[in-house]
């Protein structure tokens, strides 16, 4: 069976152009949305919109797929949840107007209808080509000189921090929270009440409302928190035992196996044998690696913004085209992963748009990153500040002169060594132990000399000092500034808090949000690009 394709009207009733005098002068996206909906969502684009379907065979849906995705932009646009997206198709004329339903009583869509549509974006990685799509409509219009603008492109790369949406938990309340979701689950299977399936597990914790009110302890007591840790490590023993004797069968398969895996991976990464012995258990002392931190959302980890700020949650990545101010890829990262972990992914969705990298202005997170050789292979300049060397008071790398050429460093006193990459340089210790730079420069004992690392990337250290030694270099690596403008927009309509949960659902709304941010952009510079003709024509 055919899909309905959405064929919106070109021609504007009186009632639009009413409306959009009005919208020219604030919230123009809808404008801008109402004058372009069909180039945007031409044949070719809603054909691959409609393929979503196909491919998983899955039944037709009654409403036409480009309606629903620019319901999407609009929905991020406005900021809304689902449940108000539908309602504004109803009572909102400016959601109307854009989805050509004006003076429909009817909702364009129901609440699962936009969900199962946002589901199959993601599923079919089609919200990749909704991004990719505002960047190809650009090309389109007047916005943009494209003759004047170099064929490759100019990509910077920046990131920000990305609070997650789930609850984050303490030790204690994780453990108890993963725990009830056991409980709730198998009382689910048994058709008991949960109380009956927590007091027969022997977990009568979980009867209050809240497990630190059933433990009623003075929390800032180091022993009444051990004590309440090997309570509750208790109760979770006699829980785990009884699950073996009661749903043995029911342990390794979904969904009881889902809350177990959690429970144990809370228990695995937060709990650890008491030195003291005895068979207690105390809390960790240190974070495990991939701490989890919110049972709602497992995705998110803890990371930092500085050495004394931490936050929950993600890295939004976002790579954008410094001639055009377009986004062209985004990524998500847990908050946990260094920045160098995004650059892969971004690649892949700039390379399905077969364009490639001239230049990548990156910051140093990046730096090791496998995108920043691949491009250098490839030819492209990379500009980034070069790291800073430190060594106490002592003299650093950077006070010693390394020649690329030939491959030999000068230390201040004038000793030379020949270098390799990715290995140390020691300098002669009969001539550091003689030099009366020696105080300054190193600490070793007296018979070794000083040691230099030179890294694998050493050639692109050393371009990226001389980089930054001159104002033109300097200049250049001021160029990157408006990705973070960008980000910085992306950060204000998405929020300080994500949306969803999971990475893959952030992701998504990261695309949206990009292609949403695209649009502005376009719609801003094809403004000005008319403004230009006319005062030209004037
Ligand atoms: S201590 Fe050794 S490496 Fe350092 S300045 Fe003196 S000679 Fe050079």
């Amino acid at each position: 069976m055919a899909i309905d394709r959405w064929r919106p009207r070109q021609g504007y009733t009186k009632q639009e152009e009413a409306l959009l005098r009005r919208l020219r002068q604030t919230k123009k996206l809808f404008a801008f949305l109402r004058d372009h909906r069909h180039e945007l969502f031409d044949d070719a684009f809603q054909a691959e919109l409609e393929s979503m379907y196909r491919d998983t065979g899955a039944g037709k849906d009654p409403t036409a797929p480009a309606l629903l995705a620019m319901a999407l932009l609009l929905q991020c646009y406005h900021g809304v949840s689902d449940v108000e997206a539908v309602a504004l198709t109803v009572v909102d004329l400016r959601w109307q107007m854009v989805l050509d339903r004006l003076g429909s009583a009817e909702a364009a869509f129901a609440q699962d209808t936009l969900r199962g549509f946002r589901e199959r974006l993601i599923r079919t990685d089609m919200d990749r080509r909704l991004l990719e799509r505002t960047v190809e409509f650009a090309r389109r219009t007047q916005a943009f000189d494209w003759r004047k603008l170099p064929k490759d492109l100019r990509v910077a790369i920046d990131s920000s921090p990305l609070e997650g949406a789930g609850r984050v938990e303490d030790t204690i309340n994780l453990l108890a929270h993963a725990a009830r979701k056991v409980i709730l689950c198998a009382a689910d299977l048994l058709h008991w009440p949960v109380e009956r399936v927590a007091t027969a597990a022997g977990m009568p914790l979980l009867l209050e409302s809240s497990v630190k009110k059933a433990l009623d302890l003075e929390w800032s007591d180091p022993d009444a928190k051990a004590q309440a840790v090997a309570t509750l490590a208790r109760q979770i023993e006699s829980l785990a035992a009884w699950l073996r004797d009661k749903l043995p069968e029911e342990m390794k398969q979904p969904p009881l196996k889902e809350h177990i895996d959690t429970w144990a991976q809370i228990r695995t990464q937060d709990l650890e044998p008491d030195p003291s012995g005895g068979g207690k258990t105390r809390i960790r002392q240190g974070v495990a690696a991939e701490r989890r931190v919110s049972i709602e959302d497992p995705d998110m980890r803890h990371g930092r913004k500085s050495k004394t700020k931490r936050f929950n949650g993600y890295k939004r990545h976002i790579a954008l085209d410094l001639d055009t101010d377009l986004i062209v890829a985004g990524a998500i990262t847990p908050a946990n992963r260094p920045e160098e972990e995004a650059a892969p992914a971004l690649k892949v969705d700039i390379d399905s748009m077969k364009r490639r990298i001239a230049e990548l202005h990156i910051d140093r997170g990046y730096i090791a990153s496998p995108l920043v050789s691949e491009v250098i292979a490839d030819g492209a300049e990379v500009i980034c500040k070069p790291w800073v060397p430190r060594n106490g008071n002592l003299v650093t790398k950077a006070d010693f002169k390394i020649n690329m050429r030939d491959m030999t460093i000068t230390c201040p006193a004038g000793e030379i060594e020949p270098i390799d990459l990715g290995a140390d340089v020691e300098f002669d210790a009969q001539a550091c132990d003689r030099c009366p730079l020696r105080a300054q420069c190193t600490t070793a004992a007296p018979g070794t000399g000083r040691s230099v690392t030179i890294a694998d990337n050493e050639r692109l250290q050393h371009r990226l000092r001389k980089l930054v030694a001159t104002p033109r270099g300097r200049e250049r690596l001021r160029e990157r500034i408006p990705v973070e403008h960008s980000l910085a927009h992306i950060g204000r309509r998405q929020g300080r808090r994500a949306r969803y949960r999971g990475t893959r659902k952030n992701l998504f709304d990261l695309r949206r949000t990009s292609a949403v941010q695209n649009l502005e952009t376009i719609d801003r510079r094809r403004a000005a690009a008319e403004s230009t003709t006319y005062r030209r024509a004037a």
